[in-house]
């Protein structure tokens, strides 16, 4: 287990350095479903950041699985019977079939959320890294556990949304919940992570954390004063931001806000969505993190020592989506890769340069220093009225609770603009392709 610094991947000094029994879950043939020529959604992007992983020799610093794919009884967990049934029996060739076609508005399938081959197989690999890394949190197998074709956090009990048909975080929450009595959830995808906070709106056995961009942008969702409900209530923080979220300004509102919420919540684990859509360049998004500024977050969570589960998310620019995860695959085992990329099965993608690391854009960051410093001062106040580490009645069969219907009409009020919209990508859709 000590062959790991070879490859150009060695050992950075100081604490964080400190070792973590990592585990892994990868299925092989996740890269190869296909929503479609001019979505922007590619799954491919995660066998590109397994390869990378690959040739950094990351996998001899971490055990390495391949997920049971999730079954139906798994999914009805959270999600509906009648959509779940749905889901794994539609196929692309079915569609227009009446037994299918009169439920596709009901279950927003569509443009965003198409019916490709495989879809259910797809997600039942998504769902199973999921389960598989809360298994392992639940036995003490590893600290930390990596699902990178999970982190699909707009998926809504009974409704596809936002490229995401089933949500393998609350599955993999719930799993959590068997052994944990407080889970933490952070999401740093550039969209709220919507399905994650409906789902646990009304308890305090979860807490969902989201750093998003907010203002006419998907899904519409995460105002800075949606704080949970009823017991939830103050366990679902927001923090909106605009366009051109910089590293330093990321940093400076994510550290003192989770260092506070550790300190109060005490979670016995914590899951990270690592959404990549928060990179500079990304093609949907509108931050303009680094590599290693996203990583910063994985890294401070890390720091904690309480069992991590580390999830993917959106990431549009599929390059920079590899290059984020192999990175954050590091971080999470304690080297400090090469910028310098080995060669590799994608090697003519990361060209120019061909180094692990990402500059910045000099895009404006729309946030001021007046405004980041009052959100970190409302969050850090509603976090005072926090009881410190709740002592939740412990169930070791958990109920989702159903987000009450004063709560739905006000989030039925908010706007629902689509993530992404085919047309406007057109003239760059295959940009990503593979040359
Ligand atoms: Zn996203």
């Amino acid at each position: 287990m000590e062959s790991w610094s070879n490859d150009g991947a060695s050992l950075p000094s100081g604490h964080d350095a400190k070792k973590r029994q990592v585990t892994y879950f990868y299925e092989p043939s996740i890269g190869d479903y296909y929503y479609g020529q001019h979505h922007a959604m590619k799954p491919h992007r995660i066998c590109m950041a397994h390869n990378l992983i690959i040739h950094y020799s990351l996998h001899h610093s971490m055990e390495i699985n391949c997920p049971f794919p999730a079954s139906p009884a798994d999914i009805r967990r959270f999600h509906s019977d009648d959509y779940v049934n749905f889901l794994s029996s539609v196929s692309p060739s079915t569609l227009h079939d009446h037994t299918y076609y009169r439920h596709l508005k009901r279950f927003n399938i569509g443009e965003d959320c198409p019916i490709f081959e495989g879809l259910f197989s797809f997600c039942q690999a998504s769902v199973g890294g999921s389960l598989g890394a809360a298994v392992k949190l639940n036995r003490q197998d590893a600290n930390i556990a990596i699902n990178w074709a999970g982190g699909l956090h707009h998926a809504k009990k009974s409704e596809a949304s936002g490229f995401c048909y089933v949500n393998d975080i609350v599955l993999g929450i719930l799993e959590l919940l068997k052994v944990h009595r407080r889970v933490l959830y952070v999401d740093i995808d550039v969209h709220h992570g919507d399905g994650v906070e409906e789902a646990f709106y009304t308890t305090d056995r979860v807490m969902t954390v989201s750093f998003h961009k907010f203002g006419d942008f998907f899904p519409g969702t995460g105002h800075i004063k949606d704080i949970g409900f009823g017991n939830g209530k103050y366990y679902a923080l927001n923090v909106p931001l605009n366009d051109g979220m910089d590293d330093d300004s990321f940093r400076g509102l994510f550290r003192p806000i989770l260092r506070k919420v550790m300190e109060v919540y005490q979670p016995d684990a914590v899951v990270l969505q690592c959404g990549a859509d928060s990179l500079a360049g990304d093609r949907l998004g509108g931050f303009n993190l680094s590599v290693r500024g996203h990583a910063d977050c994985l890294r401070y969570l890390r720091s904690f020592n309480v069992p991590l589960m580390v999830l993917g998310g959106g990431g549009y620019t599929i390059r920079n989506v590899a290059r984020c995860w192999c990175y954050e695959t590091a971080v999470a085992v304690g080297v400090e890769p090469d910028n310098k990329l080995p060669y590799n099965e994608y090697y003519e993608y990361f060209g120019p340069d061909y180094t692990l690391h990402i500059e910045p854009s000099n895009v404006e960051n729309l946030n001021s220093a007046r405004d980041l410093e009052k959100i970190r001062n409302m969050l850090l106040e509603q976090l005072s009225r926090l009881p410190h580490a709740p002592s939740v009645p412990f169930q070791t069969t958990p109920q989702i609770t159903e987000v009450p219907e004063e709560a739905e009409e006000d989030m039925d009020k908010k706007p629902k603009p689509r993530i992404w919209n085919g047309e406007d990508c057109e003239s760059d859709a295959d940009e990503e392709e593979r040359p």
